[in-house]
């Protein structure tokens, strides 16, 4: 069964293949090993990077590939339907898009200082969003940057930075003008790029689900001194920098899950000709091979949708809907082919020893983060279907 991405080139199939071969030396048997014992993919990581993979889409100038996010989904996806799974494509994702508010929004001092770095896998970013209290309504965090006079004093509390532990540097999302006292809720955030190991800030792991190798992470900042420098643009501005990089971000999380979801459905159509019960494969039952062949097709749509998707952002037009469509859909997707690679193996779908059980842990997170399917289905129906605002 063919579970690799779709590809339309050379180019294409190059980036495919020569991301597989790295994926191919790192088994169900290791993902499993660090799951179990909840150790991050550090040899995995240096591998990705060796290749020159973490600058696919980062300017040629600083030592990247200049890429699209055609690619990126291609390279992502590639990532996802690998042994490695959701775990793989979190230990690596923020570096590929993650950080294109600095490509964009940074100085050429900070471009300079920081990207090449960040290419070579020297700088390892985390994601200094969601809050506490905010949750998904992110002009409500409380994180405070206070202006002094060539610097900013900044406490508040991050939750779920995933890669906390590892990371040197955050990408903080912080309110340095009161919401009262802004126009729009959404003014009066400012984004900045600082170092994480520091005395004013301490990180506590959130025992969850799954993904056990890749911890997120309670962060707690007190009193933290960051100067001018590690600020992003334009102090009021990060909300709209973060927002430049959603539609990519969804992109990639969609290019994530449909090769997370290929995978399972790989599994599962393995093992329903494999096993026999009755004196027959458990394949030929009707019951069995229809969710798989509804999986099959569900991921294809999804594929296309996100691909569609990736060529409208690249070619610079409109793409919110489509970006949002396409994590939706394959979100739903991925995880219907989790449980149905669960159920095929019957028993043994819910042993470790068949690998399922922790994709299906992985995959639930896909429902919840970096958006909920929730808050697409407002997006669109605000926007496409001009219905009236929800909340
Ligand atoms: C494994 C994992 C890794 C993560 N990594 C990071 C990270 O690295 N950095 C980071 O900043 N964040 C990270 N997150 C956080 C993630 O982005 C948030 O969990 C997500 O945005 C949802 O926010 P919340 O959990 O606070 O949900 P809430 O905002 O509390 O929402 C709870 C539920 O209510 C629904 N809901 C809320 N409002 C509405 C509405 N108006 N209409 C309909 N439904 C609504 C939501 O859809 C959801 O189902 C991670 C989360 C997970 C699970």
């Amino acid at each position: 069964m063919q579970f690799t991405a779709l590809v339309k080139n050379d180019e294409h199939r190059q980036i495919r293949d020569s991301v597989q071969s790295i994926c191919d030396q790192f088994t169900d048997k290791y993902w499993s090993e660090l799951d179990s014992k909840h150790e991050f993919p550090y040899e995995f990581c240096e591998a990705i990077a060796a290749g020159g993979w973490l600058g696919i889409a980062m300017p040629e100038e600083f030592g990247g590939s200049g890429y699209g996010v055609t690619e990126a989904a291609i390279m992502m996806q590639t990532i996802g339907s690998s042994a490695g799974y959701f775990a793989a494509c979190s230990a690596v994702h923020i570096n590929i898009f993650g950080l294109h508010s600095i490509v964009k929004h940074g100085s050429a001092i900070q471009k300079e200082k920081w990207l090449p770095s960040i290419i070579s896998g020297k700088l390892r970013a985390c994601f200094g969003v969601t809050e506490p209290d905010a949750g998904l309504d992110t002009s409500k965090i409380k994180t405070r940057a206070i202006k002094k006079k060539d610097h900013y004093l900044i406490s508040g509390q991050k939750i779920w930075t995933s890669t906390a532990q590892q990371a040197n540097k955050i990408v903080l999302l912080t309110r340095t003008k009161p919401i009262e006292e802004c126009i729009k809720p959404t003014d009066g955030l400012t984004l900045f790029f600082t170092d994480i190991k520091n005395p004013s800030i301490s990180i506590t792991e959130i025992p969850k689900m799954g993904r056990h190798s890749v911890n997120s992470n309670q962060v707690f900042i007190d009193q933290l001194m960051v100067t001018e420098e590690d600020r992003i643009g334009q102090e009021g501005d990060g909300f709209r920098y973060i927002l430049d990089s959603l539609n990519p971000e969804r992109i990639l999380n969609a290019a994530e899950i449909i090769g997370m979801g290929r995978r399972a459905l790989y599994k599962a159509s393995t093992y329903a000709n494999e096993r026999e019960v009755f004196g027959r494969q458990i394949g030929k039952n009707q019951s069995i091979q229809h969710p798989l062949a509804e999986c099959w097709s569900e991921l294809y749509a999804a594929e296309l949708m996100t691909m569609h998707a990736a060529e409208l952002y690249d070619s610079n037009q409109p793409c919110g809907a489509e970006a949002n469509a396409a994590k939706y859909l394959a979100a739903d997707a991925g995880f219907h082919s989790c449980d149905r690679a669960i159920r095929t193996h019957g028993g043994m779908g819910y042993a470790s020893e068949y690998h399922v059980e922790r994709y299906f842990r992985e995959m639930m997170a896909c429902q919840l983060a970096p958006i909920s399917r929730e808050m697409i289905l407002n997006y669109i129906a605000e926007r496409k279907l001009h219905l009236p605002k929800s909340y």
